[in-house]
């Protein structure tokens, strides 16, 4: 009895440090008030484009962003709009740089013509931030490295498709993961990627060989942070539908990226010279 009691206050006070440490940096949302973002999305209706807006928007408009909604990458072209933003915020899984052609045998125009792809490059390249998750800007352009150079990443695989797994938090000084849990479990893909070397790593996943024997064991980053340019990019592959944001860590993660990367035009060059690949 004496025991259970125990059990139950030891749980209320970690539930309390848990909110508590969410709250803790709630200010760093305050980073997003009155920034202007711009919210790109479309590709891929699997990673569900749509609902990931719904997800954000609303979040974003809460915390006090003005946030300009875009179904068409066309719109990196409009330099008076890319020359009032902070923030890139785009969920737009594959798509071409290049015409392609269409089942029906017809042209399809590329998603991001290189117009407008320059119009975003040379954004960020001045310093707009970028943040994305998943597909969205980890699985877009596969046929577009300058694009992967920016991102700093590029997945291939998702071995074992959607099953459960452990993110471990690798930093736990970054203000992107201090104070969340050391690990927490997804039901999800489990993203394999190629990853630039220069890139802050914040959180790592570990393969077992169940699908492919020959990864058993890999470690791959699953959150990071760098630079284009002077833009700051923020990246988590965790996200493949809406509801994965309902686990609390993948949620906040993601919150926390946008607000650092939304400083982009703000705050000066994080320095980061040697990086680290912990588990
Ligand atoms: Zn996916």
């Amino acid at each position: 009895m004496r025991a259970s009691k125990l059990f139950i206050v030891n749980l209320s006070v970690a539930l309390m440090l848990f909110v508590g440490s969410f709250e803790s940096v709630y200010s760093q949302y305050e980073a997003l008030r009155g920034k202007k973002i711009l919210f790109t999305y479309g590709g891929w209706a699997g990673h569900e484009p749509q609902q990931c807006k719904d997800v954000f928007v609303p979040w974003l408009q809460s915390v006090g962003a003005e946030v300009i909604v875009s179904d068409n990458l066309g719109i990196y072209k409009d330099s008076v709009l890319m020359n009032s933003i902070d923030l890139i915020i785009q969920t737009w899984t594959m798509g071409s740089t290049q015409t392609s052609v269409g089942r029906d045998g017809k042209p399809q125009p590329p998603d991001l013509d290189p117009q407008a792809e320059r119009g975003l490059l040379s954004a960020v390249r001045r310093g707009v931030g970028l943040a994305g998750w998943h597909g969205g800007i980890g699985d877009s352009f596969r046929n577009d490295p300058e694009f992967q150079y920016m991102v700093g990443g590029q997945w291939v695989a998702h071995p074992g498709n959607v099953h459960p797994y452990t993110v471990h938090i690798t930093d736990k000084v970054d203000p992107v993961t201090k104070g969340l849990s050391p690990s927490f479990q997804v039901v999800s893909e489990q993203y394999y990627m190629q990853v630039d070397p220069n890139v802050k790593v914040l959180a790592t996943i570990k393969y077992n060989g169940d699908a492919n024997a020959w990864i058993d064991g890999c470690i791959i980053p699953v959150v990071w942070k760098k630079t284009y340019g002077k833009g700051r990019v923020f990246y988590s592959s965790l996200g493949h539908v809406a509801k994965d944001f309902d686990v609390p860590e993948v949620f906040e993660i993601m919150k926390r990226g946008i607000c650092w990367a939304a400083q982009s035009l703000h705050e000066p060059k994080e320095p980061w010279i040697s990086p680290v690949y912990p588990y």
